[in-house]
């Protein structure tokens, strides 16, 4: 007998063995022990020898491996004990399989357990048809085909740990949730194991499991006791990983994308975070709005049920200080990759302890900022406030454990209905909605191929379907090429396409009527051609074209030039120990286009002589305060302490000497008030209801004779609370790039108010220094590693001399 993929008559044999494993259940003395319950129903012979062993094998607790049980005070588990925990599972339980999807960024092993019934693990190729049956429901050969798939297919579901390594109860609940899956034998998991295929990735960043665990370990009884690693918890994204979910940058978000979404299409995902230590015990959806205009209503519907069925599980626990319908949005694909794959996305946010330390929050010490509730008031969607008190680890575990385990009993009772609607929010993208466009037109011709290649890579790993134009065609009064490339909006993820490839309108939202703008959650923009520099045409109505079979995207090297040979210039990179998302970035870039950089720390700026190994120094984006000031003293040596005098001193040195400073966005405020330079910046000190761009792709006009622009005359920068520039002493100072004198020409993509104030001003500024040069950006050149559009700027900035 198997679960999911079943005939009609053993489907209803399979609902009356569930009651008869119920009452067994029931009658089971609580020290059954996990092996034992299988007797119930016998596994069926398995392709792993060792499942098929005569002898029951003791499934292992996690503290048999890991030395303690995850929750305990002031304990945490690097990711090789994990790996160890998790194989352990898969050698014992015929319910669990370990699959290693490939490597990550520094080389660990990135992992997936499939869980569910020993039955469905069995057929896991049937399933694998099903679920891209009901992803592409254009496949089915009858809607009596898709009735049976619905009514015999697993539901999978996705559910991620750890994408921020220092949320650290989401590195250690998956070995609680595959233990008790692995070993429980109530009949509510035996009816998740049923109707269910987890696919549980335990950490989306296993390198900063260890790197997270290494800091702690290390700090633990000194006054850094539960503070930040001073470097990236991931080596490139940090932070901004769960930032990368449509730009596909770094390789733990492409193996998820490849391995899980792409192949298992899960209708339901859960992504495990923890928040600050004084709001909320945990959020579940529904989100806030604003709600990006192309998720499909029923996703958002899906959202708003599971996570209110989820916070009403909890509650019946005895469950306090759960949030709904607070502080996050549903804006970005950036972070639901799932709302433009037919999926709800979960985001559950637990308050967090000190790491593994345990911390006291007294309830009138509870946040006051909160966005949608008061964690100190009962309201329709914080039913009821926590005490306050002692939080811990043990208490993020709970929660999370809890909430996952719900979410899952939902999903296999519901199984069908979500089944179904998955079905329908596919349908509704290959029938197109009332307002799209058409298609988009991408032609090959005059475009950076490096950008088009990106462009189309993202759109075919992002499983859109891309075709080719088979003759040459005119669209109004352009000419396109046999072989152009064309996106059609009518397909099961054209939502993603068209959210990537339009402008985004992101609505004024204040506060109160009058008052200053509500800050989005992340940023109000994605557009890719934009961030890219692609051109593409939109196509309102249907092409009269014949049209390919879906195609695969082209390849191109990324290689920046003027970067070998003896002119190249000597780079150094700023390396904070505050550890800036930026820097991170700054790096990736660099390593991707293979700009060679030596990363430079805090003593060896402050050392000077920085002109005898360098030509040019970036400043990642920072605050100046934490530029000069750093980490604070709790931090043992060499951490604390930013560059200080000294380290300005060295700096201005350097570029008097003849040296080149590249400052990115908040660092240039660094540059400008630290080497006191005669430019000023308009934006100091204005208010936000006076200003405000929070993450939007402006327009810059360039000065084509000036190398850094290199000829070109305009192009889209990535804004984001950066300054923008008055020249005070013109003959030091050239503008490379402004912004448009017409404000209306400012916006392309996502939101700005009062965008007069910076309309004219200084963009991008040449400021001479002695015998050396301060290049000063006012926008994010190289942004989370999507505006290849401006990464030229950046790259021709490091040969200026
Ligand atoms: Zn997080």
């Amino acid at each position: 007998m198997w679960n999911c993929i079943v005939s009609p008559d053993t489907r209803a044999h399979r609902r009356r063995s569930l009651g008869v494993a119920l009452a067994l259940a029931v009658a089971a003395a609580p020290s059954l022990g996990a092996q034992q319950s299988h007797a119930h129903a016998p596994a069926p012979p398995s392709a792993h020898s060792h499942r098929a062993a005569p002898h029951p094998v003791v499934i292992p607790t996690p503290r048999s491996v890991l030395g303690f049980d995850p929750g305990d005070d002031r304990k945490l588990a690097d990711w090789p004990t994990l790996v160890r925990y998790y194989q352990a599972l898969d050698r014992t339980s015929n319910r669990v399989i370990y699959r290693e999807l490939g490597k990550t960024t520094l080389g660990a092993p990135f992992v997936a357990l499939l869980i569910s019934s020993p039955a469905n693990l069995k057929h896991l190729a049937q399933s694998r048809r099903l679920a891209a049956l009901l992803a592409d429901p254009r496949r089915a050969r009858s809607s009596a085909e898709l009735d049976r798939a619905i009514r015999d297919a697993c539901i999978p579901v996705l559910i991620t740990g750890g994408i921020h390594s220092n949320e650290v109860g989401g590195n250690l609940t998956p070995a609680v949730l595959a233990y008790r899956l692995a070993t429980d034998t109530s009949a509510t998991t035996r009816a998740i194991l049923d109707n269910v295929l987890l696919l549980l990735v335990p950490s989306l960043n296993p390198d900063g499991v260890t790197i997270t665990k290494r800091w702690y370990d290390r700090t633990l009884g000194t006054p850094a006791e539960g503070s930040a690693p001073p470097e990236p918890y991931h080596r490139y994204a940090g932070h901004d990983n769960n930032r990368d979910w449509y730009a596909f940058t770094q390789v733990e978000t492409q193996l998820t994308v490849d391995s899980l979404y792409g192949v298992w299409h899960p209708p339901i995902a859960m992504d495990l975070h923890q928040q600050l230590s004084d709001g909320s015990r945990l959020f579940v959806p529904p989100y806030l709005d604003p709600i990006e205009p192309n998720v499909d209503p029923l996703l958002i519907d899906g959202d708003n049920a599971l996570g209110a069925a989820i916070a009403w599980e909890l509650a019946g626990e005895g469950k306090t200080g759960i949030a709904i319908n607070a502080n996050y949005d549903a804006w970005t694909p950036a972070r639901a990759y799932e709302h433009y794959h037919g999926a709800v996305r979960i985001l559950a946010e637990a308050a967090s302890a000190n790491l593994a330390s345990p911390v006291d929050v007294p309830f009138d010490e509870l946040a006051t900022r909160e966005r949608g509730y008061d964690p100190r008031e009962r309201s329709w969607n914080f039913s009821a406030p926590w005490p306050g008190g002692r939080w811990t680890l043990r208490d993020v575990v709970n929660y999370q454990s809890s909430a996952a385990y719900a979410l899952l009993e939902n999903a296999a009772r519901y199984r069908d209905h979500w089944l179904a609607n998955f079905v329908t929010v596919g349908w509704r993208g290959i029938h197109g909605w009332r307002g799209w466009p058409y298609a988009y037109v991408i032609p090959r011709q005059h475009q950076d191929t490096v950008a088009l290649a990106t462009l189309l890579e993202i759109l075919h790993r992002g499983q859109v379907e891309i075709r080719t134009t088979l003759e040459s065609f005119s669209l109004g009064a352009q000419h396109f090429a046999s072989g152009t490339y064309v996106v059609v909006l009518r397909q099961p993820y054209a939502a993603f396409a068209k959210t990537l490839l339009e402008p985004q309108h992101y609505p004024d939202r204040l506060l109160y009527p009058g008052g200053p703008p509500q800050p989005p959650y992340d940023v109000t923009a994605h557009t890719l051609p934009l961030l890219l520099g692609v051109s593409t045409t939109l196509a309102a109505e249907s092409l009269r074209v014949p049209l390919s079979g879906p195609v695969d995207p082209p390849h191109a090297l990324t290689v920046a030039p003027g970067f070998t040979g003896a002119d190249a210039p000597r780079v150094g990179v700023y390396r904070s120990y505050a550890a800036p998302l930026d820097e991170g970035w700054t790096r990736w870039v660099f390593d991707t286009w293979k700009v060679p950089y030596v990363s430079l720390v805090d003593s060896v700026i402050r050392a000077g002589k920085l002109g005898e190994h360098f030509d040019a120094i970036v400043l990642p984006d920072e605050a100046p305060i934490e530029i000069l000031n750093g980490l604070p003293g709790i931090y043992p040596a060499p951490y604390a302490g930013g560059l200080g005098p000294e380290g300005v001193a060295a700096l201005r040195a350097f570029v008097q000497g003849g040296g080149t400073l590249v400052a990115l966005n908040d660092a240039s405020r660094f540059a400008v008030e630290q080497l006191l330079l005669p430019v000023r910046n308009v934006l100091e000190g204005v208010a936000d209801d006076e200003f405000y761009a929070p993450g939007s792709l402006f327009r810059i006009e360039l000065d084509p004779s000036h190398p850094i622009a290199h000829g070109s005359d305009e192009t889209s920068a990535w804004f984001e609370n950066g300054p923008a520039f008055d020249v005070i002493d013109s003959s030091a100072v050239r503008v490379v790039a402004r912004y448009p004198s017409d404000p209306a020409r400012l916006l392309r993509s996502g939101w700005v108010l009062h965008p007069e104030r910076v309309a004219g001003r200084g963009a991008l500024l040449d400021v001479r220094l002695g015998s050396g040069h301060v290049i000063l950006f006012g926008f994010r050149p190289q942004y989370r590693g999507q505006s290849l559009a401006t990464y030229p700027l950046l790259f021709n900035s490091l040969h200026v001399h």
